[in-house]
């Protein structure tokens, strides 16, 4: 199933080209009192959700997905985990060419190394920074460099902490598209690629079961109408259970959790006015705008 979270508070399930309200659904879902459990409550009681999803009555007049205002469809994960260097051609890229990235984060220390994210580990962005296609990216530092980094977004449906490799997949609960918009720059990662809107999750939340094979998946992303990043997710360096695997070994993940895979060589600087389109097989397509940050 795909869901999607449309005009602000609306909960959406798209067919094809439209997207039926099923809000109601959200009945499904416990009440919540404090304290509040770590995770996203849509995403920790998805069986319940999509049971209720299959029972609401449909209208016969649903929306347009083209016509609706989409917001991300995680919205309270306990944390958003990134991989560094996960492509090849990406980190080859920025080392043949220092201009790409300069001072930032693909400097010496990983020539020569064939796993960045064993040796490096995961980094975390702040789950405040998160938006949907709606909000678009807003600029906070419009004098610097800020690049985008097109990414499979894993997101977490079971807990788990030492998630062994062989049982990994059975802790996903599905797939959006992510964008890592990254300051390029000195500062920590954490810092430089958490400002508001810097992680777009989108255009909905794709249950696991329509996945079959989430390495075998085209995503290109275009600025202005140019193609600037196309790949496979079959490229991408430790694969989705190792990544699970090297996250649960230090954090527990929870329902919602979000894992961003890494990015394809491309990545390059986008400026306020700019209109970003991302694409990839089975979780759709979006378009955003980039703005100053009001
Ligand atoms: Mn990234």
């Amino acid at each position: 199933m795909k869901f999607c979270r449309f005009d602000y508070d609306c909960l959406g399930l798209i067919e094809g080209d439209v997207v039926h309200d099923i809000t109601p659904a959200l009945d499904a879902l416990p009440p919540l009192r404090w304290p509040v459990p770590l995770g996203d409550p849509l995403i920790a009681h998805l069986p319940a959700l999509m049971e209720a999803a299959r029972r609401v009555p449909r209208s016969a007049s649903p929306r347009l997905l083209s016509q609706v205002k989409l917001h991300s469809p995680i919205t309270n994960p306990s944390k958003v985990m990134a991989a560094p260097a996960n492509y090849r051609l990406h980190v080859q890229q920025d080392t043949k060419d220092p201009g790409v990235d300069p001072g930032g984060t693909h400097m010496k220390a990983l020539e020569g190394v064939e796993r960045p994210a064993e040796k490096y580990g995961l980094f975390l962005k702040a789950t405040s920074a998160i938006a949907g296609a709606a909000e678009g990216v807003q600029i906070v530092l419009p004098e610097r460099r800020t690049d985008h980094e097109l990414e499979l977004a894993v997101v977490i449906g079971r807990a788990g902490h030492a998630i062994r490799r062989e049982e990994a997949m059975q802790h996903v609960a599905g797939y959006c598209i992510g964008l890592d918009m990254t300051v390029r720059g000195t500062e920590d990662r954490s810092f430089r690629k958490s400002p508001d809107t810097y992680t777009v999750l989108g255009p909905c939340f794709v249950t696991a079961d329509e996945i079959p094979d989430p390495h075998a998946l085209s995503m290109s992303l275009w600025v202005n109408g140019e193609r600037r990043q196309h790949s496979s997710t079959g490229a991408m360096t430790i694969d989705i259970p190792d990544l699970i695997a090297i996250a649960s070994s230090v954090y527990t993940l929870h329902p919602g959790d979000v894992i961003l895979t890494g990015t394809p060589e491309g990545v390059g600087p986008v400026l306020p006015g700019d209109v970003v389109r991302v694409a990839c097989d089975g979780l759709g397509e979006m378009t955003l705008r980039v703005s100053h940050h009001p």
